[in-house]
């Protein structure tokens, strides 16, 4: 049998797994990503070797999913905020030394996105976004039936659309783009800023830097508004409202048949979900809106493994190279 194997490297967990030919998983299991890239490297190889001793059949090619930008033209991460040490760094030459089948390599949100299409809650759509809501918010879209990379590999960055001009400082430098309006760290900030005495909180623009209030996480406070506490809801609330903004600017803009939401602050229910679905009906053309299905993603924390591998095999047999390019 044909198996394909799939790698998505996280800041904190490098993911990795088999798949065969229908997308299921055959065998799936995580490390904690290494500091150096030295170390990444080295583990890389040695799962590899574990992997081929593990698969029920020969392993044909393999996928991995990186944070970051990935730059298609000179195959280089540019901008890893979760993982520095891969930086400009010439990722295939060091991989192909460990690997002995044809890898492809891109953005994580990317081959999770392709994932969700190929085998998850976007089978049989032509056009689709997937945005993950967890710590950050990463996403990858799928258009015409096919990942759309832009023309370097950058697009999908979907996190980073401005929501709110005058809003919290993002990670990118930016402000007030959607990951810093409405991410777990965002729910978090507004949290804070709800429970905190009024004074202190004097304008919107709350940065990351001011969060001192309260050592809490997403989940506490979900915890929280489901026990009926007003600030806590109110943070989910207001979290919401900019996450329904971006789900407005993507339905105007793309027509999309479905969104996915996934990521682990979408495990907390409705008091996200339902003010986001309000506000983005409120912000985008009626008909659009009435055509895109706004669902939860299907492949939980498998997607990037399975999009991976699967991206991997979807390119096989059209190219021999390492080229790591989609042959549209
Ligand atoms: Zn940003």
């Amino acid at each position: 049998m044909a198996v394909y194997a799939g790698f998505d490297l996280g800041g904190t967990q490098l993911k990795y797994g088999l798949i065969d030919a229908e997308g299921r998983i055959l065998f799936k299991d995580k490390a904690p990503t290494p500091a150096t890239i030295e170390g990444l490297l080295d583990l890389i190889g040695m799962l590899w070797t574990g992997l081929k001793k593990k698969s029920p059949g020969k392993i044909e090619a393999a996928g991995f999913g990186i944070p970051g930008i990935y730059d298609l033209k000179t195959n280089r991460v540019l901008q890893s905020p979760n993982y520095g040490g891969l930086d400009n760094f010439e990722l295939i030459p060091a991989v192909a030394r460990r690997l002995d089948v044809p890898f492809w390599v891109d953005n994580d949100a990317n081959m999770a996105a392709y994932g969700e299409w190929a085998h998850g809650a976007g089978r049989g759509v032509s056009s689709m976004v997937l945005l993950t809501v967890g710590t950050g918010i990463g996403g990858g879209l799928i258009l015409g039936g096919n990942l759309w990379r832009g023309g370097r590999g950058y697009a999908g960055e979907v996190g980073h659309i401005i929501v709110n001009p005058d809003g919290a400082r993002c990670t990118c430098g930016l402000q007030g783009c959607l990951e810093a309006e409405s991410s777990a760290g965002a729910i978090v900030r507004k949290y804070a800023a709800l429970t905190r005495t009024a004074d202190v909180v004097t304008s919107s623009a709350i940065t990351s830097s001011a969060i001192t209030a309260e050592d809490v996480t997403a989940e506490d406070i979900y915890n929280r508004a489901k026990g009926g506490e007003k600030a806590a809801r109110e943070a989910f609330a207001r979290a919401g409202y900019y996450l329904g903004i971006g789900l407005g600017i993507l339905i105007n803009l793309l027509n999309p048949e479905k969104i996915l939401l996934g990521g682990g602050v979408m495990t907390t229910g409705e008091y996200l979900l339902a003010p986001a679905v309000e506000e983005a009906a409120r912000r985008s053309y009626r008909a659009s809106f009435a055509a895109c299905s706004i669902e939860r993603a299907g492949l939980g924390n498998d997607a990037g493994i399975i999009g991976a591998a699967s991206w991997a095999r979807e390119n096989l047999p059209r190219s021999e190279s390492f080229d790591c390019g989609p042959k549209f």
